[in-house]
């Protein structure tokens, strides 16, 4: 599973300040949201500037790049594609040039009537340069803004866009964080000593050593001119519906997201994992790292001794398709390695946020079998995903998902667990404590917040369709 993008804006009081440093740390702070590909833009108070590149943040940027991208004002992002393919067109910060001057923008999230849009912008002589749903928002700005001033302009966009979109744009020296009226991805402004920032998590605001001051609101824009800010809530759901899989798995666990501390609401899932899935265990230990904190309110929870069984090298990179089996498991065995002593004739409980097509957890539980186990109970921070991510997830399409098609007891056959438990769903809400109606659920229950093309079996039970200015 991929997280798809973290965006960043930042505006300093002072004029002769480079925004461009602090954008590349807040940018690898967010990297767990996006490893494809990375980029800033700059308003150097004539015209924006833009490097991108493919490839992580380390990558793409040296002292060379960061030293061209001068002045105080401006945002960039990480990319992990959804809509539009893998390749320098679709990164960003896009940059599109009209009459009146320049927008820069960045997108976390994923547009549903992106192809619709597109072609009635097409139809209308517009032309694209990349597949990326991105574009099609900018597009839609660029006319709105020959009719109406910013915030009209942008009001005017939000009401024909639909899916998730946590965005910044750089437009003159203004940095603009817009949520979507739903609130699906995250999306938080930060004071700096010398002026303000909006980001995907708070932990670009703690990189940058500035203060969270809160969440963006669903449907907000907030302006930031010359390290001012101003707020103004642009478009009115009836209520939100915040992914359920930022709290779960992507946003990091020192992040703050919407009032609550990532690493506390894990805790609590173990804890109630624990609860509900109780097991005949030696020992609780994580599936690295995202297991971790999941596994440590599990420990608490059942008073099972935690202890590490797995170790995942952190430097290994991309590896190379393996042409027969023995190295294919060499790959894997470099990627991850078993601590055998801790795992040796014990009874084992083994904790992971989530099971997508079932092949990984197949493999660990192998691993950890192989390093003498006398049982691997598997407990899982997620009840099961049977329906795909349309909002911004890069998880897998509905006949990969082994839980769309399997029962617990199949997928506990399949990845061969002396037993399996997921959290339920009601036991996943009261630890995150935020209502359900106020959450999406759609890859847990095939109940979208918004209607999603194509999707016949999408139950209308909990979409929202109705938005006031
Ligand atoms: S479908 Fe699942 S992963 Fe996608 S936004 Fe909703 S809760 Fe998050």
């Amino acid at each position: 599973m991929h997280d798809a993008c973290g965006v960043v804006g930042i505006s300093l009081r002072d004029f002769s300040a480079s925004v461009a440093k602090p954008i590349y740390y807040a940018l690898h702070s967010l990297q767990h949201r996006g490893q494809e590909a990375a980029g800033i833009s700059v308003h150097d108070g004539k015209g924006v500037r833009v490097h991108r590149g493919m490839g992580l943040v380390s990558e793409v940027f040296g002292d060379a790049q960061i030293n061209l991208l001068r002045g105080p004002v401006g945002i960039g992002h990480v990319r992990y594609p959804t809509t539009g393919s893998s390749c320098l067109e679709n990164s960003q910060p896009l940059l599109v040039k009209y009459r009146d001057g320049a927008i820069a923008i960045a997108h976390n999230g994923n547009l549903v009537n992106s192809q619709e849009l597109q072609k009635q912008l097409e139809g209308a002589g517009d032309i694209f340069h990349s597949t990326s749903d991105t574009e099609v928002i900018a597009h839609l700005l660029v006319r709105e803004l020959q009719r109406y001033d910013l915030a009209d302009a942008i009001r005017a966009v939000m009401h024909r866009l639909v899916g998730s979109y946590s965005l910044v744009f750089l437009y003159g020296d203004l940095v603009i964080g817009v949520r979507d009226p739903l609130g699906i991805k995250p999306l938080c402004i930060g004071k700096l000593e010398n002026g303000y920032m909006v980001a995907s998590e708070s932990v670009a605001v703690d990189t940058l050593n500035g203060r969270l001051v809160r969440d963006v609101q669903p449907g907000e824009m907030v302006t930031i001119k010359s390290g001012a800010i101003s707020c103004e809530r642009l478009v009115r759901a009836p209520r939100p519906a915040h992914c359920i899989f930022e709290y779960i798995y992507f946003a990091r666990p020192d992040s703050i997201l919407d009032g609550r501390l990532v690493y506390d609401i894990r805790v609590n899932i173990g804890s109630i994992l624990a609860e509900e899935h109780p097991a005949d265990a030696d020992i609780v230990a994580p599936i690295p790292d995202s297991g971790i904190t999941l596994a440590v309110g599990y420990h608490q929870r059942s008073g099972t001794r935690y202890r590490e069984c797995l170790m995942k090298n952190r430097y290994v990179g991309r590896t190379f398709i393996m042409p027969d089996q023995s190295m294919r498991e060499t790959a894997v065995r470099l990627k991850m390695n078993t601590i055998r002593p801790n795992i040796e004739g014990k009874k084992i409980v083994l904790v992971d946020d989530s099971i997508v097509r079932g092949t990984t957890s197949r493999r660990i539980v192998d691993m950890v079998r192989g390093a003498g186990a006398k049982t691997v109970h598997v407990r899982i921070g997620s009840p099961p995903i049977i329906a795909p991510c349309y909002l911004g997830i890069d998880m897998a399409s509905r006949e990969e998902l082994i839980a769309a098609h399997k029962t617990v007891e199949g997928v506990e056959a399949v990845i061969d667990a002396t037993s399996l438990g997921y959290v339920s769903l009601e036991g996943l809400v009261k630890a995150i404590g935020i209502p359900i109606e106020h959450l999406c659920t759609g890859c847990l229950s095939g109940m979208y917040p918004v209607e999603i093309p194509g999707e016949e079996c999408c139950n209308s039970q909990r979409r929202i369709t109705e938005f006031t200015c």
